[in-house]
């Protein structure tokens, strides 16, 4: 038994499966956005699985650890909702993005997607990633076989099934290995798949603000020729808080920037919120994106940032990772109730087919994007501007932009 600190603040313990051999139908390495998602959702439908994570509960919650802020697609949230995960905490500290505002630095254009266009929800919600977490956790953590602060030892793959042993000495017989450790996901190495890869050369740096004016739920993207800025509306009292995301080649060097270096920048670059504050500690993550050529193997499925990674010029990343897990989550749901092999290669194949249609062309056109608007030649910016011209003209055209930013295509 271990005991930590719940999100809310409750003290658990937590009972652990005594059993040294458990045999079981999913085995989930990595328990973080997209992993902790799928096993709420087979956790509320009752179909066994295992999870594994080496991170604590309280360092996953730790905001200190990551600050980051995720732009939730009204799609993914209808999934949070279905698992019944959304009312846990996202519901007071998700705040509605109703309107979003992209334009260049120094260009005349710009293009406003605003959520009455297509209907009365917002587009969707931004919140920090502690309550993502913390509404993942309220829900496993006190489940017997979700073991945190644990890490594979070994792990071997046979024709019904696969084997694992944990670091906590437990034995794992499972009949579908799902590989959720993100970018880095040791067990995809299994699978030996093909992996095109670009690094964009850039840093992003997160802060939170603090500022004059209200954001009134609108989320901004500045293009500049160095990478670019997004500032986007988090929860606060009198709507005078946003998150921001800012993009810059490798070699600058924002540490040697203070804050009040920081602050004049923003303000002179966004001069729309008045007088700016930081409000946080600075958060700084190095860019890059992959694909690969194959997403299943025997037994085993690639979800989350474990099967593809992006920048996050277009805020999708973790969103495509939800789609993942729902559209697995579905596939083990419905073979488990009516006695079929949850890893079978008939499922395995089912889950690629479908998310390659998904996943191939929201990578490429991300990295197509970040391509464009990321360079200061003038012949992409009068192609930039020509095209802010053509979304803003053609309302079936932004209609559909704005359809993908939602989750809802
Ligand atoms: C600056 C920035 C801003 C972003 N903003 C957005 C946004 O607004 N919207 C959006 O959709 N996406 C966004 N993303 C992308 C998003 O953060 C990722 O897609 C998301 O974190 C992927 O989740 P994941 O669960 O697949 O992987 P991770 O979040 O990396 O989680 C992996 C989990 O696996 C565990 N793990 C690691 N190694 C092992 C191991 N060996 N064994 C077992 N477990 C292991 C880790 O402890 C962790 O819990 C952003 C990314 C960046 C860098």
């Amino acid at each position: 038994m271990w005991e930590f600190e719940s999100p809310r603040g409750h003290h658990r313990k937590v009972v652990m499966s005594s059993d040294k051999i458990i045999k079981t139908e999913v085995l989930i390495v990595g328990g973080g956005l997209v992993g902790g998602l799928l096993g709420a959702r087979l956790q509320q439908q009752k179909v066994p699985f295992v999870l594994i994570d080496p991170t604590s509960p309280q360092a996953m919650i730790d905001a200190v650890k990551d600050g980051r802020t995720t732009a939730i697609s009204l799609g993914s949230k209808r999934i949070f909702e279905k698992t019944g995960i959304w009312d846990v905490y996202l519901k007071d500290h998700a705040e509605p993005i109703n309107n979003i505002r992209v334009l260049e630095k120094g260009s005349v254009w710009s293009v406003d997607f605003d959520h009455k266009e297509l209907s009365s929800d917002p587009m969707g919600y931004i919140a920090e990633n502690m309550y993502f977490r913390m509404s993942i956790l309220d829900r496993l953590q006190d489940d017997p076989h979700c073991f945190y602060n644990t890490s594979l030892s070994d792990i071997q793959k046979h024709d019904g099934n696969i084997t694992a042993t944990l670091s906590n000495g437990k034995i794992v017989h499972a009949k579908l290995l799902v590989s959720a450790e993100g970018r880095k996901s040791p067990t995809r190495a299994l699978m030996a798949p093909q992996m095109k890869t670009r690094d964009y050369a850039q840093n992003a740096l997160v802060v939170h603000l603090e500022h004059e004016e209200p954001h009134h739920n609108h989320a901004w993207e500045i293009f500049t020729s160095k990478g670019p800025f997004a500032i986007l509306p988090l929860k606060h009292d009198e709507g005078k808080k946003s998150g921001i995301v800012w993009c810059k080649p490798t070699n600058h060097n924002w540490e040697k920037q203070t804050n009040d270096d920081l602050q004049a920048e923003i303000a002179e670059l966004f001069p729309y919120y008045g007088k700016v504050k930081i409000v946080s500690k600075r958060w700084h993550f190095p860019l890059s994106t992959f694909e690969l050529n194959k997403i299943s193997d025997h037994r085993q499925v690639l979800i989350g940032d474990a099967a593809h990674a992006m920048h996050p010029i277009a805020g999708q990343g973790v969103n495509l990772g939800w789609r993942d897990a729902d559209v697995l989550a579905t596939k083990i749901i419905d073979n488990y109730k009516v006695g079929l092999d949850v890893g079978s290669e008939t499922l395995c194949k089912a889950y690629e087919r479908e998310r390659m249609r998904d996943i191939k062309p929201l990578v490429k056109a991300t990295d197509l994007i970040t391509q464009l608007f990321s360079n200061d030649s003038k012949t992409l910016y009068a192609i930039r501007n020509a095209g802010f011209a053509v979304v803003n003209r053609v309302p079936p055209l932004k209609r559909f932009f704005m359809k993908q930013a939602m989750g809802l295509s």
